[in-house]
């Protein structure tokens, strides 16, 4: 290999394929109501019937590691959330929240929970789906990610109808996972009224937080908000 052809090699494998780099607040999570810098990865393996984010699963632009941090870096936000689509589903997203870390951010990923967090730096705060049946992709739960969580860590699931609810309730309990870290039930927007689901879990006295997308209220979901 030629000097040049091994620097082109080294540049683009410290580039990654973004569809849209914004600040805004964050919505969900532990850090909801944080002025939050996205970084919005391109593409995901997974299909879920309520996603809301199907226009990051195709075209995107390719960042060099540089451009990305600093356009970071010129939002002035503290926490940056790594997101997608699914950002793991591109190998490179490991070493772009080691640098994230590395540059003092409060940093946090959403992942489907279909992808192996065994590589995530450890200062991460990594938020983990765990897909119901009703989201039609719950086959797709690699069950071997819960024994990595640690209590920085959170997972999520979003309850599409009652019978969500009790599968989802019932994984809580099998797997000790409020033990772990926190759990988070949030309603599938148009399919389970909000304030059913907290009754449900008012009710159980389960030990989870609700939660409701602060994007969504504050913006209707607009992509970029
Ligand atoms: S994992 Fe996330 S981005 Fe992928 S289809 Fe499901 S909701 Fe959409």
């Amino acid at each position: 290999m030629t000097a040049v052809a091994t620097e082109t090699a080294a540049a683009s494998s410290e580039r990654l394929r973004l569809t849209e780099i914004f600040l805004s607040l964050q919505g969900e999570s532990n850090s909801i109501g944080w002025p939050t810098v996205f970084v919005r990865l391109t593409g995901c393996p997974l299909r879920c019937q309520y996603c809301d984010t199907a226009y990051a699963f195709h075209g995107g632009e390719w960042w060099e590691f540089d451009a990305i941090l600093a356009e970071v870096a010129q939002h002035g936000a503290r926490h940056v959330c790594v997101t997608g689509g699914e950002p793991l589903a591109q190998k490179r997203c490991i070493a772009l929240l080691q640098k994230l870390c590395d540059a003092g951010y409060e940093v946090s990923l959403e992942t489907s929970g279909a992808i192996d967090i065994g590589p995530v730096d450890p200062r991460v705060s990594r938020v983990l789906d765990i897909k119901t049946p009703d989201s039609r992709e719950a086959h797709r739960n690699l069950w071997s990610n819960l024994p990595l969580l640690t209590a920085r860590d959170q997972i999520k699931f979003v309850i599409c109808s009652r019978e969500d609810y009790e599968w989802s309730k019932g994984i809580v309990a099998e797997h000790g996972l409020t033990q772990i870290c926190d759990v988070l039930f949030s309603p599938s927007f148009t399919q389970v009224k909000p304030s059913d689901l907290a009754d449900w879990i008012v009710a159980d006295r389960l030990q989870v937080r609700f939660q409701l997308q602060l994007h969504k209220i504050l913006w209707n979901d607009e992509p970029g908000r």
